[in-house]
């Protein structure tokens, strides 16, 4: 079975994986002077909140909004807001843990499934 994860491009700690983006339906919401249905890309990953070291992010309830750290190098890899946030495509994800792409690298790797 593949998985596609996701590395920290600093320290090259996995992250996330394919099963903990939020896929979302690309450019639902018009926004004013801007074109219509052209195709465009998304610059981020949107995470699920089941990512387990997003944890210190859910508890921080006094924060609505903020940045998004690697736990392990701690250097700044996107945003979160709980009233949501546009993704480049032009839809709105709520609540948005939103990673940007260009701080992470994929790889696809096998997986064995467990008996
Ligand atoms: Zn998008
Ligand atoms: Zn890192």
């Amino acid at each position: 079975m593949e998985l596609e994860v996701y590395r920290c491009k600093e320290c090259r700690h996995v992250l996330f994986t394919e099963k903990h983006i939020e896929d979302h339906i690309k450019a639902t919401h018009s926004f004013k002077g801007e074109e219509k249905g052209k195709s465009i890309q998304c610059n981020s990953h949107f995470l699920s909140t089941e990512v387990p070291w997003l944890d210190s992010y859910k508890i921080t309830t006094s924060a609505e909004k903020g940045k998004i750290y690697c736990p392990f190098c701690k250097c700044k890899i996107g945003n979160f807001c709980w009233h949501g946030s546009r993704c480049s495509c032009g839809s709105y994800v709520a609540p948005a843990f939103q990673i940007q792409k260009s701080k992470v690298d994929s790889q696809i790797v096998i997986v064995t499934p467990k008996e």
